[in-house]
C-alpha cells in the first residue's frame, strides 16, 4: 500500500460521455435493432476500456461497435460434437427447419385459438393435437402440457389427489438436477403406495396393494439407468389385468416401437398392451419442442383437460407450433442423429481429420460410441467415430462462435460428428484450425 504508482495519464473527464458515444450513427442504427439498453451496455464497457487507459478516446465509437452483441440473446448457438444425442445441458432435442419455420410463423399474431372461417374462437392447439392423434392411433384422445413432468403433475392431481398410487419400488427415479419423481407425486397431495423391491417386483406385489382406495397403478419407464442381473418387473399388459386403471410414462417420448432401440417403450405399443393413459416428453426422441404428452381414454384425457391445473401447465404457441412441425414434417434432428449410418460418420470424420493434418494439426479417426442420453436407452453404445485432436483445444472450442462442444476422454478432445449437421462440417473444421492458431498450436501461417 506504501507506494501507489500515479495513475495513469487518463483522467476520468477524458472519457467521452456516453450521449457522444451514442451519438455514432452506427450505433443509433443499433439501438433501433438491438434496443437502447444492450447498446448502452457496450458503450460502458467501452469507456470502462477508455478509462483503464486500455484504448484511446478516439477509438471508443469503433470499440463500442465491436462490442455490440450480434442478437437481444446471450444464449450462443452450440455444435454439440459430443456424441450424446439428447444432451440436456444443450437443450434436449434441436427443431427441425420445419419446425424452427413454424416457431417463427407463430411468433406474430397467428390463429392459435381461432377459426379463419367463421371468425370464432377454436380450440386451442387444435392442430397440434390432430398430429398427435394421427401419430398415435391407438390413443383415443390427447393432451399437451409443458413438459414429462407436468404432464404426470397433472395425472396425479386430477386423478389420484387424496387417494393412492400403486407403484413399484424399483421405479422412482431421480430425473436429474435433484428432482425427483416420487416427490414429485406427493407435491400433489396423492399418496404412494410403494410395492416390491428395487430389483424385483411381481404381479402379485400389485395385486396386493391395488384396493378401493387405489387411484391408478403407475407404471414408469426408468429411463437414466439400468438394473442389472436377478431382476423382474411387471409388464403393462400385465398390470392392465388389475382392478385399477394404468398410467405409464415413458419418459422418451417414442410413439412407435425403434428396432434400433429395442428396450425403449413407446406409447402406441403400451397403449395397446392396456394403459389408459401413456406420459412422455417431446423433446427428447420425439425430437420436439419441451413439452409433455399425455395420451389415453377420451374419458381420461377429458378430465385432465379439464382440470383447473390444466390451465397453469397450458403449452404455448411456439411450443404448439414446433410440435405440429415436427409430427408432421421431415425426420427431425435427433431421429437422424440416432440412425446416422457409422460408415458415413467414419468417412466424415476421415475427412476432417485429414484436413485437420493438412494444416499441421495432429488429429486422427478412432471409434467412439455414440449415446442417446439422459432422454433414453442407458448403456446403449450407438456405433460410431470421433476425430482425436489435442485436449489443449477444448477450452478455445468452447468459447468460440459458434461453440464447439467435444468430449474429454484419456486427456484428448474427441469431435464426435453424430450430431453435427453434415453442412456444418466445415465450420468445426474452421473452429478447430482457429483454436488450434489462437493456442499456438499451429502456426499462424500456415495455409487454410
Ligand atoms: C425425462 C423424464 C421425465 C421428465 O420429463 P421432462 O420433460 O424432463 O419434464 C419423467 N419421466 C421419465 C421416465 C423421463 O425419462
Amino acid at each position: 500500500m506504501a507506494s501507489e504508482p500515479p495513475a495513469p495519464v487518463a483522467p476520468r473527464r477524458r472519457v467521452p460521455r456516453t450521449d457522444t458515444v451514442l451519438a455514432d450513427p452506427r450505433l443509433s442504427e443499433a439501438a433501433a435493432r438491438l434496443g437502447p439498453a444492450l447498446v448502452k451496455q457496450a458503450v460502458h464497457q467501452a469507456q470502462d476500456r477508455v478509462r483503464a487507459g486500455e484504448v484511446t478516446p478516439d477509438r471508443i465509437g469503433d470499440l463500442a461497435v465491436g462490442l455490440l452483441p450480434d442478437h437481444a440473446t446471450t444464449l450462443r448457438p452450440v455444435l454439440n460434437a459430443t456424441g450424446v444425442v439428447i444432451h440436456t445441458n444443450l437443450g434436449r432435442a434441436p427443431l427441425s427447419a420445419q419446425a424452427r419455420a413454424a416457431v417463427d410463423i407463430a411468433a406474430g399474431y397467428v390463429d392459435v385459438e381461432y377459426d379463419t372461417a367463421t371468425g370464432r374462437r377454436d380450440r386451442r392447439g387444435r392442430a397440434a393435437l390432430d398430429a398427435l392423434r394421427a401419430a398415435v392411433p391407438d390413443a383415443e384422445d390427447a393432451h399437451l402440457v409443458n413438459n414429462g413432468a407436468a404432464a404426470l403433475v397433472l395425472a396425479a392431481t386430477a386423478l389420484a389427489q387424496g387417494r393412492e398410487i400403486v407403484v413399484g419400488r424399483g421405479e422412482l427415479i431421480e430425473i436429474g438436477d435433484g428432482f425427483r419423481l416420487p416427490d414429485l407425486l406427493v407435491s400433489t397431495g396423492a399418496r404412494l403406495r410403494e410395492v416390491g423391491t428395487t430389483n424385483r417386483t411381481h404381479l402379485g406385489d400389485y395385486r396386493a396393494a391395488v384396493g378401493p382406495d387405489t387411484a391408478f397403478v403407475l407404471k414408469i419407464h426408468p429411463s437414466n439407468f439400468r438394473v442389472e442381473g436377478f431382476t423382474s418387473a411387471v409388464s403393462v399388459a400385465e398390470l392392465a389385468t388389475l382392478d385399477a386403471p394404468v398410467v405409464a410414462d415413458i419418459g422418451s417420448g417414442l410413439l412407435r416401437p425403434d428396432p434400433l432401440l429395442p428396450a425403449e417403450p413407446d406409447a402406441a405399443t403400451w397403449l395397446r398392451q392396456g394403459a389408459a393413459l401413456v406420459t412422455a416428453s417431446a423433446d427428447k426422441l420425439l425430437g420436439g419442442p419441451q413439452a409433455g404428452l399425455l395420451l389415453g381414454t377420451t374419458q381420461l384425457i377429458d378430465r385432465l383437460r379439464r382440470h383447473p391445473l390444466a390451465r397453469a401447465l397450458r403449452v404455448d404457441k411456439l411450443t404448439l407450433a414446433a410440435l405440429e412441425a415436427t409430427l408432421r414434417g421431415p425426420e427431425p434432428p435427433v431421429r437422424r442423429a440416432v440412425h446416422i449410418d457409422p460408415e458415413r460418420l467414419r468417412e466424415r470424420s476421415a475427412a476432417l481429420a485429414a484436413a485437420l493434418n493438412a494444416r499441421g494439426l495432429a488429429a486422427a479417426v478412432t471409434p467412439h460410441p455414440g449415446a442417446v442420453g439422459g432422454g433414453g436407452a442407458p448403456g446403449l453404445a450407438l456405433p460410431g467415430f470421433a476425430v482425436q485432436v489435442s485436449e489443449a483445444l477444448a477450452a478455445p472450442l468452447r468459447r468460440g462462435r459458434p461453440a464447439v462442444v467435444g468430449r474429454i476422454a484419456h486427456g484428448a478432445l474427441l469431435l464426435d460428428l453424430r450430431c453435427v449437421p453434415e453442412e456444418r462440417d466445415g465450420d468445426v473444421l474452421a473452429a478447430t484450425v482457429a483454436a488450434a492458431r489462437s493456442t499456438g498450436l499451429v502456426d499462424d501461417r500456415a495455409g487454410g
